[in-house]
């Protein structure tokens, strides 16, 4: 065991700290806190310390690499406990994974999504899905474009092992606000074309930086790392 009193007393506290600014930015959206999940991103943490916010009542795991959750799935205290993968997911490591997740929020291509649905196929499940929209057009990150969403959604949502449940991005820093509210309008308008196969329940935006903002532009999933894990 490799934390100590002093550690766990932190993440306990950062972990409380966390679950009343999103019951306040929760209550000023008209929102109930109820219905925002709160994410650990486990990047680059040990699994002692995972395990700490597990105890704390996380119920939400981000993994980002496949090779760091291979390798510390088997460490974590998984009752009643889901990860999702958010990074960037490369083709031939889908089948490494897929059993180990209950979503992949950060698809950002077709040809992923038809890799995870053919091997979903062959074990039998769907695999629930977020597109991932790089909302801010940038060269530096994954995720479809803005005006490419709507016919990747349609696409996607024709593929028999997967199943869209909404949205998932990571905005620019500059005009976040602008953004947050882009990709709402986006998540909407996916909803209300009642596309088979699509169902917008999650949308997974904010991070520790601005996780308060996402609230207020409907985010139910926060994906919080630093302000959890920071100097551990
Ligand atoms: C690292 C990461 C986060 C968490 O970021 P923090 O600023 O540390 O809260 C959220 N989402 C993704 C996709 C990440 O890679």
């Amino acid at each position: 065991m490799i934390t100590n009193q002093l550690d766990e007393n932190r993440i306990r506290q950062r972990i409380s700290d966390i679950r009343n600014r999103i019951e306040i930015a929760a209550k000023k959206a008209g929102r109930s806190a109820d219905q925002i999940n709160l994410m650990a991103v486990t990047k680059n943490v040990l699994p002692e310390y995972v395990n700490i916010a597990i105890g704390e009542g996380v119920r939400l795991l981000g993994e980002n690499r496949a090779q760091e959750l291979i390798s510390k799935h088997d460490f974590y205290n998984l009752d009643g406990v889901d990860i999702h993968f958010i990074g960037h997911l490369q083709r031939n490591k889908v089948k490494k994974i897929i059993d180990k997740v209950s979503m992949i929020e950060s698809v950002d291509s077709e040809h992923l999504a038809e890799e995870i649905s053919r091997c979903c196929l062959k074990i039998g499940r769907k695999m629930p899905i977020l597109l991932e929209v790089n909302v801010g057009n940038e060269k530096t990150k994954s995720g479809f474009a803005v005006d490419e969403i709507f016919e990747a959604a349609r696409i996607v949502s024709k593929m028999p092992g997967v199943e869209i449940k909404g949205l998932m991005a990571i905005p620019p820093k500059e005009n976040v606000l602008h953004h947050f509210k882009k990709i709402w309008d986006i998540y909407i308008d996916i909803s209300l074309k009642n596309i088979d196969n699509i169902s917008m329940d999650f949308l997974s935006m904010g991070m520790s930086a601005d996780f308060e903002q996402a609230i207020a532009y409907g985010a139910n999933i926060v994906r919080i790392g630093g302000l959890i894990f920071k100097d551990m």
